[in-house]
């Protein structure tokens, strides 16, 4: 019998996202409007936020870029980001005119090292970009004891981490400036978008400037469903904001959101408990228990890695990488960058396994099973 192919990703978009979106287009107001405030509402409730404030973009790279311009990053300033974490990071800092800084990570939770990170502070540093990769938090009580040490401004990229707490708080609840995005493959989406979350409401207009070109008094009157004609321009801003559309989108999303953290989590764990005993396999070091999880990774031994990849595509079952080191990259391997002894050592050992919010025990099973007799045929 031919097996079902099982993407890496695969997203859970049902009934309920046509009608928002149908409802969203007899709106008719496309652009950004009503439903782009109701999404940032939206994600404050779920947040629980309190004298935080929401700001919603059109991709999680472009709330990366105006959150850090809005910690006041800029030319000459360097940023400590590590170079296991998605290009968009580096990228962000390299739009704010300033230079990454790519640090390594912790071999328990591949967050950022922050021991590491001390080293690579300079008199330019200007902000730390921590990540929770695959949704399991990092070391972030240290990351912000280094920050106030040396009165750094953390821009958290919380990209994996939507619904993540940190003792029992909510990572974007608290602290310094928070980044989401809701790309297609993030664990909820709005196909493409993004949010900052920021402590200062002084941050709010300065982001809306950024988001919208830099006029300076659009945003409510366009939350209205409605443009202001006359206005100032007042800085230099990008075209960053979130369309209605995409935002019907999000909301139809956040509605189920607590469905598919369960289920991931449930999913993480199964894969975890059949995989522990399999001799050259590595689980994450979590249960879960605070997990919001966009991905399942396991470690392999390197020379194993391709085999193992190859065994299960020809099963039908897809794999991912996440990520190639930034400070690997021919743009990227100018830059400032300390001993890379983990990053390197990961880079070789990482898979990452189909996480989606519904799977079925079977499909966890065969894939489980699948690596399982890989092992056994190459032990
Ligand atoms: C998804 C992601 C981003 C950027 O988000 P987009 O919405 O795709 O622009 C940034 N950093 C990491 C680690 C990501 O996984």
């Amino acid at each position: 019998m031919m097996q079902e192919h099982i993407p890496v990703f695969k997203p859970a978009i049902g009934i309920d996202t046509l009608k928002a979106v149908t409802d969203a287009f007899n709106i008719g107001w496309l652009g950004m409007g009503s439903l782009t405030k109701e999404f940032e509402e939206r994600l404050a409730a779920f947040l629980g936020l309190k004298d935080r404030y929401v700001v919603a973009t059109n991709t999680g790279t472009s709330a990366l870029h105006v959150g850090l311009l809005v910690a006041g990053v800029g030319p000459g300033d360097e940023v400590i980001t590590p170079a296991h974490n998605f290009v968009a990071d580096h990228q962000a800092i390299i739009a704010c005119g300033a230079e990454p800084v790519l640090c390594d990570v912790r071999d328990d939770d591949l967050g950022i090292d922050c021991d590491k990170a001390e080293e690579l502070i300079s008199p330019k540093t200007k902000a730390i970009i921590p990540l929770h990769y695959a949704g399991i938090p990092c070391h972030l009580a240290e990351v912000y004891a280094l920050a106030k040490k040396y009165s750094l401004r953390v821009v958290d990229d919380a990209t994996h981490a939507f619904g993540t707490t940190v003792d029992g708080k909510l990572i974007g609840s608290f602290g310094d400036i928070a980044c989401f995005s809701f790309d297609p493959v993030k664990i909820i989406t709005s196909i493409d978008g993004g949010a900052v979350i920021t402590p200062h409401a002084d941050d709010v207009q300065k982001l809306h400037q950024f988001r919208l070109l830099g006029i300076d008094k659009d945003t409510s009157e366009r939350y209205k469903n409605s443009r202001a004609w006359e206005y100032d321009v007042v800085s230099a801003g990008h075209r960053y904001h979130l369309t209605n559309i995409m935002a019907s989108i999000g909301l139809s999303q956040i509605q189920r959101v607590n469905e598919f953290i369960t289920n991931r989590r449930a999913y993480c764990r199964f894969y975890s408990e059949l995989l522990k005993p399999v001799r050259g396999v590595r689980t994450p070091a979590s249960d879960f228990s605070n997990v919001s999880p966009f991905i399942y990774y396991i470690r392999v031994p390197a020379p194993k890695r391709a085999g193992l990849i190859e065994h299960l595509k020809g099963k039908g079952i897809a794999t991912g990488i996440h990520f190639v080191p930034a400070h690997r990259f021919s743009f990227l391997k100018r830059f400032r960058c300390g001993s890379m002894a983990v990053t390197e050592q990961i880079a070789e050992e990482l898979v990452t396994l189909p996480l989606h919010s519904f799977m079925l025990v079977e499909t966890i099973q065969r894939i489980a099973g699948e690596i399982g007799d890989f092992f056994a045929m190459h032990p």
